[in-house]
């Protein structure tokens, strides 16, 4: 049943939903087997896209990642699958999409290291973290 199954925070970003990707890659998530669970349209501010990404508050890019972020709308999604964390990564791929695996939508919708397309939690622990940042516990079913 969809309720016992694990969540992943997934978020199709600015410069995918700027390039009409959006669908597309909707399609492929549910092509591979994610329920979507919950979806939204956010503009993130500098503010929320500096909160969600606070653990790379360290990281040299961390100015340039949020700016890009909350440079225009982004679809937040809670997606749901067995394995769901790991599975949306594979799905992703490579972090850099000319590094990413043939046919992973990193590597067919990303355009830079930057701009990669979409974004899924690292393991557990953060994908409650941002699952609960961008949904209500109702709102997730
Ligand atoms: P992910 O887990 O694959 O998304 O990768 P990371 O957690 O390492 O980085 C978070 C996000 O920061 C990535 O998805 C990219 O959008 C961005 N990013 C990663 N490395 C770089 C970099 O070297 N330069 C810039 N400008 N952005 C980067």
């Amino acid at each position: 049943k969809l309720e016992f199954m694990e969540r992943t925070l997934a978020i199709i970003k600015p410069d995918a939903v700027a390039a009409r990707s959006t669908g597309a890659i909707l399609q492929r998530a549910e092509g591979a087997g994610f329920s979507i669970v919950a979806m939204r349209l956010v503009r993130l501010s500098k503010r929320d896209a500096e909160g969600f990404y606070a653990v790379h508050r360290e990281r040299p890019f961390f100015s340039e990642l949020t700016a890009f972020m909350s440079s225009g709308p982004s679809v937040v999604l809670a997606l749901a699958a067995p394995d769901a964390i790991k599975r949306w990564r594979a799905l992703m791929g490579a972090t850099d999409p000319a590094q990413a695996e043939e046919g992973s939508l990193r590597r067919e919708f990303g355009r830079s290291i930057e701009n990669n397309a979409t974004h899924g939690s690292d393991g557990l622990e953060t994908a409650a973290f941002e699952l609960n940042y961008f949904f209500r516990g109702l709102e997730l079913g």
